[in-house]
């Protein structure tokens, strides 16, 4: 499988051609890094809830993947109009979890400056929807910068020949610091302050040790932030789920860097089905997976059971749907059926609260 279809696909789709990657060469990396199951206890500001997360990948003003697929068919542009119906069904579910915004998307430009081919006043109302609508229950943050070609910090220009994912494997710790601190820097300027950083595909899993460094020196030099996080790793609702992580600890500055994986694939990435027609069913089928609509079986409840988070992933792009929206309708859907399935048993948190809670339970 070439490079690029292993990127698309790579954290994550819940098709079997995904499933049949992992079962390649990275799986048994992951596999291989996979920690023991630890029952997370409670600690203090423990509220006797089950914390659910969402994940949102690849947000930005345009659709990340007509650039990224050469002949991929969607609007460029994504309309300020969906973007308002994203924010208010997170208001209708109160949904809280991570949203990432790129700083530099599809290297059009960046984004507290402006952006080829973007009017002005798009990307700025996209991002007053982003502070005043998300910024306020989702962690934002950065997917390194462009999420494709590496960014050249001495000359400015991008790296054609050298996507993120490469350029981190062999990039020395100092510039990955410079490259993370631009990358929070830019968020900073639009007004949002990150708690930690999402990795583009599977960027530094094979230098994670580098990177879980170089992003707690990153959130250092502008924050003096404590408690960092980052999202790497990603199981699908069919796979063995990861446990959050301490990744790196500073005790000089009293610091932790902890890994918070997903462990429910991307149910509405349906764009790679070859009949579009098929796409409704390919959402409700992912529905029924995490939840049955009985509430008794699906991997939601399997994770908590088993005391793994409940982290779910899915993709800016995918909520779009090529300009249909169906999988912002499916999530719709999914929010719903949790609600009514879990009650007042579960409350929806930031990504940085499950890394706070994990950190507590372990002290
Ligand atoms: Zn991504």
């Amino acid at each position: 499988m070439n490079k690029i279809t292993r990127r698309t696909l790579l954290k994550y789709t819940s098709t079997g051609l995904a499933a049949g990657v992992l079962s390649g060469s990275i799986g048994k990396v992951l596999a291989a890094t996979m920690p023991a199951n630890v029952k997370v206890s409670p600690g203090p500001g423990f509220t006797g809830k089950i914390p659910f997360s969402l994940i949102i990948d690849d947000g930005s003003p345009v659709d990340p993947l007509f650039y990224e697929l050469p002949g991929y068919e969607t609007p460029f542009l994504v309309p300020a109009r969906f973007t308002r119906r994203v924010a208010d069904t997170f208001d209708r579910f109160d949904l809280q979890g991570k949203f990432t915004i790129i700083p530099m998307p599809s290297c059009l430009g960046r984004i507290d400056q402006s952006l080829k081919r973007v009017p002005q006043d798009h990307l700025l109302e996209f991002l007053k929807l982003m502070r005043e609508r998300v910024y306020p229950r989702f962690d934002i943050t950065p997917e390194f910068l462009t999420h494709l070609s590496s960014y050249d910090l001495k000359t400015g220009n991008y790296r054609r020949h050298m996507y993120e994912d490469t350029w981190i494997t062999q990039a020395p710790k100092e510039e990955i610091v410079e490259y993370f601190t631009l990358a929070f820097q830019i968020l900073k300027n639009v007004g949002i302050e990150s708690t930690g950083i999402t990795s583009p595909w599977v960027s530094g899993i094979d230098v994670e040790d580098k990177y879980a460094q170089a992003l707690a020196d990153a959130q250092w030099n502008i924050y003096k932030r404590k408690l960092t996080w980052y999202f790497l790793y990603a199981a699908s609702d069919n796979e063995k789920p990861y446990q959050c992580n301490v990744k790196y600890k500073n005790v000089e500055r009293g610091q932790v860097v902890v890994s918070v994986p997903a462990n429910a694939g991307d149910i509405f990435w349906s764009m790679d089905l070859p009949e579009k027609k098929d796409r409704p069913k390919f959402v409700k089928d992912g529905i029924d997976r995490l939840v049955s609509p009985d509430g008794k079986t699906g991997r939601i409840r399997q994770l908590i059971d088993s005391g793994y988070p409940v982290v779910i992933v899915t993709h800016w792009q995918s909520l779009f749907t090529q300009g249909t929206e169906l999988g912002l309708d499916g999530l719709t859907l999914l929010a719903e059926r949790i609600k009514k399935v879990f009650g007042s048993t579960f409350e929806w948190v930031k990504c940085s609260e499950m890394a706070r809670r994990y950190v507590e339970s372990q002290s």
